[in-house]
């Protein structure tokens, strides 16, 4: 009674499996591809030949998500103060300047990540500022991602061949070198604690495919710390710091270019 239902379900499994299959392979390529196809222009992203010209900086935080609070100061207010300071900075040396968010709003992470991912050509820059259990912890952080979200087609393939996803991402040196100019620049303008680069798999950075770090600009949880976060003097130099990472990325891509240049046959 139920044998020729039962045939025609089994007949059908692997036509579902393969169906199933196809559809796997059609989201990951619609994943990897289409959003490079819609990518709308940099609104503000001039034309120009340099290694890149726009800057994300990234307020952590905001809105109903106030991030740290002490004493009355919140992490949301430090950053986007810090991250207006340094569009100014940035923008006085020439380039544009881009924030997820530019008031008290709150914007998910993957928005977050979205407004870099439109744009070409530019890093992207999440502040935010510490807190610790231990009163004492002190000092100055960066971190970026050790594998990011890639325009690389070759990880669609590594997608496609069922191998790990970082099976044929190179190591992510340029997320790296933009963290360790801006921890030094950091370092050198806050005289804080150097607690070094650290890669970390944020969320934020992670899913931006351009250079992304995220700064950790001291501790509200050390009074010592939080009293010079509530100066805007020490908040200046923060930017400054940033800004000056950013002049000093720029450089170190521009020197890398520089051998390929003169070693171009005919050249
Ligand atoms: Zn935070």
């Amino acid at each position: 009674m139920f044998g020729r239902a039962d045939r025609d379900r089994r007949s059908r499994r692997p036509i579902l499996a393969w169906l199933g299959f196809v559809l796997m392979v059609l989201s990951f390529v619609w994943l990897q591809f289409l959003p490079p196809i819609l990518r709308r222009q940099a609104v503000n992203s001039p034309a120009t030949d340099e290694p890149f010209a726009l800057v994300v900086l990234d307020p952590g935080h905001g809105g109903q998500d106030s991030g740290t609070m002490k004493a009355g100061i919140l992490e949301k207010e430090l950053a986007l103060d810090v991250a207006h300071r340094a569009e100014r900075l940035l923008q006085e040396r020439g380039f544009a300047t881009l924030l997820t968010r530019n008031d008290d709003t709150y914007v998910s992470l993957a928005g977050r990540a979205a407004i870099a991912n439109e744009q070409s050509h530019c890093i992207f820059i999440s502040i935010h500022f510490d807190d610790a259990a231990r009163p004492a912890a002190t000092g100055v952080e960066t971190y970026y991602a050790a594998h990011q979200t890639s325009s690389n087609p070759m990880r669609v393939l590594s997608w496609l061949l069922f191998l790990h996803r970082t099976a044929f991402e190179p190591p992510n040196a340029e997320s790296q070198s933009l963290a360790s100019v801006i921890q030094e620049a950091l370092v050198t303008h806050t005289q804080a604690m150097d607690r070094g680069t650290t890669p970390q798999q944020f969320f934020v950075i992670a899913n931006v495919r351009h250079p992304a770090v995220l700064v950790e600009g001291g501790f509200l949880t050390n009074a010592e710390e939080m009293n010079k976060l509530a100066t805007g003097d020490y908040r200046e130099q923060i930017a400054e710091a940033i800004s000056d990472g950013v002049v000093r990325y720029r450089e170190m891509l521009r020197e890398q270019r520089t051998p390929l240049a003169i070693n171009l046959p005919g050249g």
